[in-house]
């Protein structure tokens, strides 16, 4: 039988959970309350129940697959059930997952530990050995909600004993009392340090998840919206265009994590939804496409680049509202899905190039889509299907026979033609 490291970090904390919960009754609660009476079993009753939902939700979190695509699966791009279609930040395509050749559905994200695609991927928690995804996003709410009570319960618990000692000793009580062992002592400290300490880490980590629960962003998410911020900040995109598609509201952000009956919250249940389609917020017209294009547009434009008035992206310019652009037409022959452009819309966008923004990664394990997604096909190249028409300075991949950038690079500092040379030849030996 072998162990990788992920299973020994479990099998860590499930150690240090069962240090704390322990030591907080053996050091703690039974020797203040004079050993086993009324008062410290109606104590330690109740805090053993909080132990085992937090253990209950850590297995649950550990055990359950996050959600993984199932096979053959395809944006639905028209018909009255399409909600949202999300689309690469390159070329505003259908996000599409090279490693697993597959397309990815909403909010899902390729997973570089786990080598395959998450649904709704929050992140890699190496705590958990695995990702938190769709399918074990309520449990891992659940134990954090758990580490957190269980953890200040425990500490109350084990600073009220370690004032009794201090008091005692300094009172001269342990003249006629029997004084406490040194390994009492030693692990009264270390509980107490320990337990302080997780409350703390954990405290973070909780705050930050239940305020992303409540607005309903994953942790990915998240980072990207902070960038659209920014841009709204600075001016580059107008507040009432970015209309972030998953927010429903507080009470029903959490209803899609934690289930319709508020009673049941904290029960440990499975997380409504099949993890591929997701409700959008009210009034937003169908398809939602997201990331904004307003955002795509921006994110494809060269760093440091002196943006005039009039190039400040107008709706007139963005097809997001217009939705036969969204129309798409798949070649079967090739396995992708294209839009449909005519002439006309080709010249009214042909004030926008596309460039290769290899700009942020947020994180070591997520591959966003900029980096390893693209709906490449070895051997064609890039399909001619981006939504924006490249002009004559354009950026040139995307035209047919051209390669592909692979845009991990980081380039951003060099000027433009010396960027566009060594993105390609990185294709190039790529390929
Ligand atoms: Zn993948
Ligand atoms: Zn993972």
């Amino acid at each position: 039988m072998s162990f990788n490291f992920g299973q020994i970090i479990v099998a860590g904390v499930s150690l240090l959970i069962a240090f704390l919960g322990i030591s907080c009754q053996v050091y703690a609660v039974i020797p203040h309350y004079g050993g086993w009476n009324l008062t410290s079993i109606s104590i330690l009753i109740p805090f053993n129940i909080l132990l085992f939902f937090l253990c209950w939700n850590y297995y649950l979190t550990c055990i359950t697959d996050p959600g993984k695509i199932p096979e053959n699966w395809e944006p639905k791009l028209e018909g009255e059930d399409v909600t949202i279609i999300e689309v690469k930040k390159k070329n505003n395509e259908p996000r599409f997952c090279r490693t697993c050749a597959a397309f990815k559905p909403p909010r899902s994200h390729h997973c570089s530990s786990c080598e395959r695609c998450v649904l709704k991927m929050d992140h890699h928690c190496p705590w958990v050995n695995g990702c938190v995804g769709h399918h074990n996003y309520g449990y891992f709410i659940r134990f954090l909600f758990f580490v957190d009570v269980t953890c200040s319960v425990c500490l109350y618990l084990l600073c009220v004993r370690a004032y009794e000692v201090y008091d005692d000793s300094v009172h001269f009580r342990y003249w006629y009392k029997p004084y406490p062992s040194t390994f009492e002592l030693i692990m009264l400290l270390l509980a107490t340090c320990g337990d302080g300490l997780v409350l703390i880490l954990v405290g973070f980590l909780s705050g930050q998840q239940f305020w992303s629960m409540s607005v309903n962003t994953t942790t990915i998410e998240g980072w990207e919206n902070e960038k659209i911020d920014e841009m709204v900040s600075k001016g580059r995109i107008e507040k009432d265009k970015v209309n972030y598609p998953y927010h429903l509201g507080v009470l029903r952000n959490i209803k899609q994590v934690l289930g319709d009956n508020p009673w049941l919250w904290l029960w440990p249940s499975p997380v409504p939804g099949d993890g591929l389609n997701y409700p959008v917020a009210d009034g937003l017209k169908l398809p939602v496409i997201w990331p904004p294009p307003e955002y795509i547009v921006e994110k494809n434009r060269p760093p440091n680049t002196f943006v005039p008035k009039q190039r400040i992206v107008k709706p007139d310019v963005i097809p997001a509202s217009e939705q036969e652009l969204y129309q798409r037409h798949r070649r079967g022959s090739e396995g992708y899905i294209v839009p449909n452009i005519s002439m006309e819309q080709r010249e009214k966008m042909s004030d926008f190039g596309m460039y290769s923004d290899a700009s942020e990664d947020f994180s070591e394990n997520y591959i966003d889509d900029d980096e390893g997604s693209d709906d490449y096909v070895s051997g064609q190249g890039y399909p001619r299907s981006s939504l924006y028409y490249r002009g004559s300075n354009a950026y040139p991949y995307g035209e047919e026979g051209e390669d592909a950038p692979s845009d991990d690079s980081d380039t951003d500092d060099q000027p433009i033609g010396q960027r566009i040379t060594s993105v390609q030849m990185k294709a190039m030996k790529t390929e």
